[in-house]
């Protein structure tokens, strides 16, 4: 359910509505516009008599959110969500390169790779410490040795850090070091991982699962939001199909109908979607071009030495190339990149 205030409604009608709300055993979440404030309700609506709140100083409606997911709907949230970093904003309008090797590998190669970034103007260094890895003979990442380096990438560099957290046991760590919390494809549903990092004080990207609906998807992003944290940003990453062309089917399709039924940022992970660095230039081209806010893309500075995915992953030449086709094609599609 959604209240919506009047625009010349006062802070106090709005705390006597959030007050109101409260005494109903439901969770408010004011959310001010550019002209007026609306504040959303979560919880079990259904057996709530929303006039109560109607005949309430300053409230002009109430409108039933018909979707299940319902921070994460445009329906309840009509102006776009701009996740706002030290290092950048993402959001429509812009275009976010974030870029890194899959795994934490060691402190010359991600502060190789945080300088490479930075001199070329790209702000946000991902890496993972934990790698969630389909073997448990493969390399399970360097725990939280591998953060330490990425505390220090951003301290000597200024680069910001995008991490994955892959269990609730780790939380506090790597929420301290990240600037924004990833969760992979494989923990899209992992309920109570999703519960913490709604408690987080960090932004969470949001990988979509490789078998999820959209739906599935903005109802995880739900999970984060109901919590209170409201900066969360999507990451189609590829989706299980029967093509074997290529490692995942990078789902760009799903991009549009994420801007309409949603007001959160999406960003595009070509690197997981093909699983071949040749594959990736064309789909991050395409990505843009399907409207989304960014990429996350995997560079190596030695591809073909890397302990996790360097098939799919871009020498610093290539990396450097497709940046320049991006900025190229920023213009003509009304994106500044950042
Ligand atoms: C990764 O980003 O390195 C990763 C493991 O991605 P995903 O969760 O999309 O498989
Ligand atoms: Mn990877």
């Amino acid at each position: 359910m959604l209240v919506v205030m009047h625009k010349q409604a006062s802070a106090e009608d709005i705390d006597r509505v959030v007050a109101e709300v409260k005494r109903m055993n439901l969770t408010p979440h004011p959310m001010p516009g550019a002209l007026r404030t609306a504040i959303g309700i979560t919880g079990n609506t259904g057996a709530v008599d929303p006039r109560r709140l109607e005949v309430l100083p300053g409230v002009l409606e109430l409108i039933r959110v018909t979707k299940p997911y319902k921070l994460a709907s445009r329906e309840m949230h009509l102006d776009d969500t701009y996740v706002k970093l030290p290092q950048t904003t993402i959001g429509p309008g812009t275009f976010t390169v974030i870029a890194g090797p899959c795994s934490v590998e060691s402190e010359e190669m991600i502060l190789r790779t945080a300088e490479f970034l930075m001199a070329r103007g790209v702000r946000l260094m991902r890496a993972g410490a934990f790698k969630p890895r389909t073997s448990p003979y493969s390399f399970q990442g360097m725990g939280l040795a591998g953060l330490k380096i990425l505390d220090r990438a951003r301290e000597r560099t200024g680069i910001g850090i995008v991490t994955e957290l892959l269990d609730t046991e780790n939380a506090d760590a790597v929420e301290e070091v990240a600037d924004i919390i990833q969760i992979g494809a494989r923990n899209m549903q992992n309920f109570s991982l999703l519960k913490r990092v709604g408690k987080a004080r960090k932004p969470v990207l949001l990988k979509r699962g490789m078998a999820a609906t959209l739906e599935e998807w903005l109802m995880s992003a739900e999970y984060v939001m109901a919590g209170g944290n409201y900066n969360v940003v999507l990451c189609e990453r590829g989706v299980r199909t029967f093509s074997d062309h290529s490692r995942n089917t990078l789902d760009l399709s799903v991009v549009p109908p994420v801007k309409k039924l949603s007001h959160l940022p999406i960003v595009v992970d070509p690197s997981h979607g093909t699983g071949k660095r040749d594959y990736v230039p064309p789909m991050a081209l395409a990505a843009m071009a399907a409207g989304a806010d960014g990429l996350l893309i995997e560079i190596h500075p030695e591809p073909d030495r890397a302990l996790s995915d360097g098939a799919q992953s871009l020498d610093f030449t290539a990396f450097e190339r497709l940046l320049g086709q991006l900025r190229a094609l920023a213009k003509p599609l009304e994106r500044t990149m950042n």
